[in-house]
């Protein structure tokens, strides 16, 4: 399948979905993507990690469970490749990563389709191979021009090149080489490049296209020598013309692969749903989940909240603890939120720079779910004696709560949670605000 049309189908599959695996009773929580991806039906179909470990192709299987345990023991990211099997009994090759939460109950991660990614790294190792094979068998042919008595004579693989008779051969001149066979504003420029050689010693080497008798293009490298008598007066000159004409259209299958292999590549990274710095989820991933979580509350006329955190005066850290340090603190804040949140139905997210969002079922009162976070963060004593209201990091947060009344403006939500944190910000920070949704 061409690369393009592979891209255009790709745009409307998921490639990436997300999962949880709560490790003490076997259960796991698998986004619709995928189901979708392994052809499977979500209303029918009840993930659970046996089940998952017996769609693992067998020679994976060893590794996957491997890497499994190293996670859970060491608590270390899982980044696997395994082959896994579709509803179709076909196999995919699929990209694993996930973390353990603080307390070792909770593996979470995305799942990424990357079969065809693969099979397009294949096709282009393969390409190259063939590159360099007709690298080596391309025929070079020679001439020779004695600059004393001007005589011109080319060596028998020229033939080939041009497709010439024998006796076509036998007389070939240097003239009718040039005049037949290579353009004329190619012809001046390579004229050039030979005198400046001869009179000069600048190198001389040439990419051009001949048309040969059979009116096929052919790519040819040429190379320059001269060779000067005991005066030093240019007596010979020597010149090579290889044919490059495979490797040229190799070459330029191979670029226009590299390219479309890199818009791939981009593509799948703007598909990705984790924050690298965090592995919470990211801005894009929250757009779709608080999308998907306000019409499942709708649909289903539950509740849940949405709350808004800012980081207090962490600019003032970056300036006095540097930017490493503040990238370090923005990591330990986020695994406090994920290790908080924890629950199947929560989400976390990095909204970007220091803030970042949750949304959880309000099955209690949102607010004190809140106040035990707020506390947690001040509790972890990360030093910030640039803080007016703590001598450690502390969070400003604000929530509102949707009641599943339909229709709704999902920027509403937002807007909402924004505000409460404003409030929250103005009103001496490290502390929660919740704002009734109008
Ligand atoms: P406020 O209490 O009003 O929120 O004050 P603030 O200083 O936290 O707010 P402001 O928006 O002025 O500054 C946010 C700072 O967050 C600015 C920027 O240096 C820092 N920041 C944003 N993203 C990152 C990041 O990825 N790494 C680090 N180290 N700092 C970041
Ligand atoms: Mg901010
Ligand atoms: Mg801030």
């Amino acid at each position: 399948m061409p690369p393009s049309t592979f891209l255009n189908i790709k745009q409307h599959t998921p490639t990436i979905g997300a999962w949880k695996w709560m490790l003490e009773d076997d259960s796991m929580l698998w986004s619709q993507e995928i189901f979708e991806i392994l052809g499977l039906d979500s209303t029918t179909f009840i993930p659970t990690f046996s089940t998952f470990i017996t769609r693992i192709h067998p020679q994976d299987e060893n590794q996957f469970l491997e890497a499994i345990e190293t996670t859970v023991s060491n608590n270390t990211l899982l980044n696997i490749h395994v082959k896994i099997k579709t509803a179709m009994d076909n196999y995919l090759t699929i990209e694993l990563q996930a973390t353990l939460d603080n307390q070792n109950n909770i593996m979470e991660g995305t799942f990424h389709n990357i079969n065809e990614l693969t099979q397009c790294q294949h096709a282009l190792v393969k390409t190259k191979k063939l590159f360099e094979t007709s690298q080596e068998i391309s025929h070079i042919a020679s001439w020779e021009w004695d600059l004393y008595n001007n005589s011109f004579t080319f060596s028998k693989e020229i033939k080939n090149m041009l497709q010439l008779t024998n006796q076509e051969y036998q007389q070939l001149s240097h003239q009718e080489f040039k005049d037949r066979f290579i353009h004329a504003t190619l012809q001046s420029r390579r004229e050039q490049s030979i005198n400046d050689l001869i009179e000069y010693d600048i190198p001389c080497e040439l990419e051009y296209s001949i048309i040969n008798t059979q009116k096929e293009k052919v790519h040819v490298k040429e190379k320059c020598l001269v060779q000067r008598d005991d005066s030093n007066d240019p007596h010979f000159v020597y010149g090579t013309i290889a044919n490059i004409t495979s490797t040229y259209h190799l070459q330029k299958r191979l670029e226009n692969a590299y390219l479309e292999l890199q818009t791939y590549v981009d593509k799948v990274e703007e598909l990705s749903i984790t924050d690298p710095l965090t592995s919470l989820y990211n801005r894009r991933f929250f757009n779709e989940i608080l999308n998907k979580e306000t019409h499942r509350a709708i649909r289903n006329k539950t509740n849940f909240s949405f709350a808004m955190l800012d980081i207090d005066y962490f600019k003032l850290y970056n300036d006095t603890y540097g930017h490493l340090a503040g990238d370090k603190a923005l990591t330990t804040v986020a695994s406090i939120i994920k290790g908080t949140f924890c629950r199947g139905s929560d989400f976390t997210f990095r909204l970007g720079g220091e803030e970042f969002g949750v949304i959880f079922s309000d099955d209690a009162n949102s607010i004190s779910q809140l106040e035990i976070l707020r506390n947690n963060i001040e509790q972890a004593n990360i030093l910030h004696e640039k803080n007016d209201i703590s001598e450690f990091i502390t969070i400003s947060i604000g929530v509102t709560t949707f009641h599943g009344k339909s229709p709704y403006d999902i920027n509403k939500i937002i807007k909402q949670a924004d505000e409460a944190l404003y409030e929250a910000k103005n009103s001496g920070r490290n502390q929660v605000v919740f704002k009734k949704l109008l």
